[in-house]
């Protein structure tokens, strides 16, 4: 088969490597669509030493389900030429984390397209553990398989913040993350949604999306922000991460808001202690997502072709698939979400 094999900082193409073959618990899917996730181009480019030479990538997947042993496949509600969508993140389902289904926080966690030595999505075909391959709504437009993942990002995190119906919510940052927060938003029943994203094709995509945007570098976030939503945020989905965006956040929100820090731009950051003392607002941690909220998003997004159309704006074959990384890499091309599609090759 062919797989897109990363070789160094700036060095990536696409090779022939051994077809994977799937053990007991394991299937084998034939791929349909990979998203390029900025964590890919940031290891790309080296500035993220979670990728290793000699690795393949790749986690937003969708694929058709071609093999894998008949009780494994019983087992996991599974059938051949189903289409299906892969959580990445394989716990040890022992530990307290893994019990609690918060695989995400499993010490001994591996993750498909960061750990070099398991099965990942650039490729023609890959092995995941049935448990980790998740059906997706009959009808749905296929391609929108590969979204599911960033789009549980979001979800999960608005889910952290307790979004729920009537709320009045700022998002930080419009890149893939903050659209699926806009969503995620949406689909918890936000009143209105207001997203602070500087990139003008980002905030284009944003406002399809059906979210109010300003922009951070000529305007003030707590201001506008407050203008446009009619008060101060109730929930706040920061998918930057940074001193500036928790000091928005704090500066834009309710007395007993909730800001939740999902974007991870920054490891140490600054802020007033005393905007959350005093004004009593909650600072909330979200990353990744749980095994159900990413199931739970899975189905949703059977419900949201006419949003989801819009998150995917490009599609290369294998021949395009390192150019793709170069020009997303080097800011040539300002696409927001890029899939990579294998040809037919595998496909009965
Ligand atoms: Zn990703
Ligand atoms: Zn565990």
């Amino acid at each position: 088969m062919r797989s897109l094999v990363f070789h160094g900082p700036r060095s990536i193409g696409v090779e022939e490597t051994p077809d994977p073959a799937p053990a007991t618990g394991e299937v084998l899917l034939s791929i349909r669509a990979t998203g390029i996730c900025g964590s890919d181009l940031h290891g790309y480019t080296g500035e993220n030493g979670r990728r290793h030479a000699g690795q393949v990538m790749g986690h937003e997947t969708v694929g058709h389900v071609r093999g894998g042993d008949p009780d494994t496949l019983t087992a996991a509600g599974l059938s051949l030429g189903e289409a299906v969508t892969v959580n990445p993140v394989i716990g040890c389902l022992s530990c307290e984390s893994c019990l609690d289904g918060a695989e995400q926080a499993c010490p001994d966690r591996r993750v498909i397209g960061v750990d070099p030595t398991i099965s990942s999505a650039f490729a023609d075909f890959m092995v995941v553990p049935a448990r980790n391959a998740v059906a997706l709504p009959s009808g749905m437009p296929e391609e929108h398989g590969a979204l599911v993942e960033p789009l549980a990002v979001g979800y999960h995190a608005a889910r952290r913040g307790r979004c729920s119906p009537g709320e009045v919510v700022l998002v930080l940052g419009g890149g893939p993350i903050g659209q699926a927060c806009v969503l995620a938003a949406r689909r918890c029943g936000a009143e209105r949604i207001l997203v602070s994203e500087p990139d003008e094709h980002r905030a284009a995509l944003v406002s399809a999306l059906g979210a109010d945007t300003i922009d951070p570098r000529a305007e003030n976030v707590a201001e506008s922000s407050k203008r446009l939503l009619g008060r101060p945020a109730t929930l706040v989905l920061d998918a930057v991460g940074s001193s500036t965006t928790l000091g928005d956040a704090l500066a834009a929100s309710a007395r007993a808001a909730r800001v939740v820090l999902v974007g991870m731009n920054e490891p140490d950051v600054a802020l007033s202690a005393y905007a959350i003392s005093t004004a009593e607002r909650e600072l909330i941690g979200a990353f990744c997502y749980s095994r159900d909220d990413f199931a739970s998003t899975a189905s949703w997004a059977g419900t949201a072709g006419e949003y989801l159309d819009r998150l995917v704006d490009g599609r290369v074959g294998w021949d395009g698939a390192a150019g793709a990384f170069a020009d997303l890499a080097s800011g040539t091309s300002s696409a927001s979400k890029v899939l990579v599609l294998p040809d037919d090759r595998g496909e009965q």
